[in-house]
């Protein structure tokens, strides 16, 4: 079988180089899927054949030339996005979101399950409760590829086990079995960092391959680091660990018992707290009316942030990075203030301006594409071994 480059380069099936350039660049004629992933015409036509079989593309009529009359009619392959539907549970510190999700990795339905905290058993088998009953409201009649997992802190993805969630107090759960058999669904976990930065690859700012650092600022802070389109795991999925580097204020105490750690710095928690608001939408929200202290706590947000972006472009050197944080995704002074940082600290001479986004998944949506992300990125690694 020929391989094509994209297929060559980054690990992943001819199948999947096909079907995540149709996805990036969308609808397109055979012979542009030939050329942009160099695989042979004939190898084209076998794999859109067989991804259309399995109900992944779909064939249309092409517009036609003004001038073409004669010889078959063209016609384009684009996602078939109406006919499956990926499921997401995204654990966080006070609340679960359920999400579902077509495969061009748009959101069609979610809800938010608010929980009390601590045990986790109680917890998992709560929200698959609520998961069944949002499947029998927002399935209408499509075929489920699976459930995706995502939460903040270590995970390990092969095993399906939350390894560390700090702010929940939660060690060694195994969440992605426990879900599993309770749903019903194949089941998948990752770290939700690697999960936005998987759905930046596949549906936002780095589509179409590239690179890009994905770092997460919420009451836990994350790294992730995307190369040709695929996540950089590292030994043990343990790439992409920032939240302990010494970028926050000196005197600030870290809960791992040390000091001016970044996401000591930077929590969710911690900066509410001190705009004294109750959650960091409402810091959000009144800094832009503008709130001196809000604004104020928050461009010190996107300053520590900037540091740490800086710090990421020296080490990885990215086409892109993209931060999820409220304030940057919400308030043009916070979003220069990251950049300012950027300009100022690496030595690369980064066009902070181009390189240093915002999430393209803004506001609620964010919490539901991560752990779709998590199915999603499987399908789009190795089509044929994800529905076999
Ligand atoms: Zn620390």
């Amino acid at each position: 079988m020929t391989t094509g480059v994209l297929a060559r380069d980054h690990g992943i099936t001819s199948a999947a180089a096909v079907l995540r350039t149709v996805l990036a660049h969308g609808p397109l004629a055979r012979d542009a899927i030939a050329e942009l992933t160099g695989i042979s015409p004939a190898g084209i036509s076998r794999q859109c054949a067989s991804l259309a079989a399995l109900g992944l593309l779909a064939t249309r009529p092409a517009a036609q030339p003004p001038d073409r009359r004669a010889g078959r009619p063209r016609t384009e392959l684009d996602i078939a996005a109406d006919r499956h539907v990926v499921f997401g549970v995204h654990i966080a510190h006070h609340f679960a979101t359920l999400a579902a999700l077509d495969l061009r990795g748009r959101v069609l339905a979610s809800e938010q399950v608010p929980h009390p905290g601590g045990e986790p058993e109680r917890i998992l088998v709560g929200t698959a409760a609520r998961l069944r009953e949002f499947r029998q409201h927002h399935q209408k009649g499509r075929v489920p590829v699976g459930l995706g997992v995502a939460s903040g802190g270590w995970v390990d993805p092969d095993a399906g086990v939350l390894v560390e969630h700090s702010s929940l107090g939660w060690y060694d759960v195994p969440a992605g079995p426990i879900l599993a058999e309770l749903s019903g669904l194949p089941t998948r976990v990752d770290g939700h960092a690697r999960a936005l930065a998987s759905a930046e690859a596949m549906f936002g700012a780095a589509r179409g391959g590239g690179s890009l650092v994905h770092l997460f600022v919420g009451n836990v802070v994350d790294a992730a680091i995307v190369s040709g389109g695929r996540l950089y795991r590292g030994p043990g999925s343990a790439a992409g660990t920032v939240a302990h580097l010494p970028l926050g204020s000196p005197g600030t105490r870290c809960a791992c018992g040390r000091s001016g750690c970044f996401e000591a710095d930077a929590a969710e928690w911690a900066v509410t707290a001190r705009a004294g608001r109750a959650s960091i939408a409402e810091a959000v929200e009144a800094a832009g009316a503008g709130d001196p202290v809000a604004l104020d706590v928050l461009l010190g947000r996107a300053r520590t942030i900037g540091r740490a972006a800086a710090l990421l472009f020296d080490v990885v050197n990215p086409e892109v990075l993209v931060v999820a944080e409220p304030g940057i995704a919400d308030l043009p002074a916070c979003r220069a203030a990251v950049r300012a940082e950027v300009s100022a600290r690496s030595r690369g001479r980064v066009d902070a301006a181009s390189r240093v986004l915002p999430t393209s998944f803004p506001g609620r949506d964010l919490l539901g594409v991560a752990a779709g992300a998590v199915q999603l990125d499987a399908l789009y690694t190795d089509p044929h071994a994800f529905l076999a």
